[in-house]
């Protein structure tokens, strides 16, 4: 049964929590967050141009990568945080009780500690870059209008910002 059960919230390349997970725990946080008024955060991280690492270095690379920015993130994130697998390249972070300045805080030394990593293959450096959108409960002045569909919707804007903006950045998404 554990197996089973692991089959379904764990994503297999990362053994992080899979989309289904980590969308079923952000209802359960933003629920709780919503009722005692606590901030809670989510965080969007989408690596820059990949589609090229694969290009480049081929998918089996574009793979180890994937496991080596997991790795950071576990290493980056308190045991309250909720990391996940939010797409192919895109990972998504639930901070419970985190305010949005930690949470740039954390962003940053996450975006920087990608960018240093230093994988090679067959000699050559394969540079990796992400970015970031980032969103607070608290950025909703109003509580009735605080939902997941916002919360997710505003992470999403504010990584798109931060693609627009040129990547290898963090963007906060706009109040409400
Ligand atoms: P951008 O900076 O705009 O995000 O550019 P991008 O190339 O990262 O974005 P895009 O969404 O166009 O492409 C994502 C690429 O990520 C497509 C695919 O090559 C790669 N990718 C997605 N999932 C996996 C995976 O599981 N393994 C590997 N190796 N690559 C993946
Ligand atoms: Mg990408
Ligand atoms: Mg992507």
């Amino acid at each position: 049964y554990e197996r089973l059960n692991n089959y379904a919230t764990i994503d297999t390349l990362t053994h992080l929590y899979n989309i289904r997970a980590l969308k079923q725990r952000f209802e359960e946080e933003l629920a709780r967050a919503g009722r005692y008024q606590n901030s809670l955060v989510v965080l969007f991280l989408d690596l820059d141009k990949f589609k090229l690492v694969n290009d480049t270095y081929g998918h089996l690379v574009g793979d180890f990568v994937l496991k080596e920015i997991s790795q950071i993130i576990r290493d980056s994130i308190r045991t309250s945080d909720i990391p996940g697998r939010y797409g192919g390249e895109e990972f998504g972070l639930i901070l419970r009780e985190t305010d949005l300045d930690g949470a740039i805080i954390m962003a940053e030394r996450i975006r920087k500690e990608i960018g240093s990593l230093q994988l090679h293959n067959k000699a050559q450096l394969v540079p990796v870059t992400s970015s970031f959108g980032v969103v607070s409960s608290t950025l909703c002045m109003n509580p009735c209008d605080l939902s997941s569909k916002w919360m997710i919707g505003s992470a999403d804007r504010a990584l798109y910002a931060a693609k627009e903006g040129g990547r290898n950045c963090v963007r906060t998404a706009e109040r409400r």
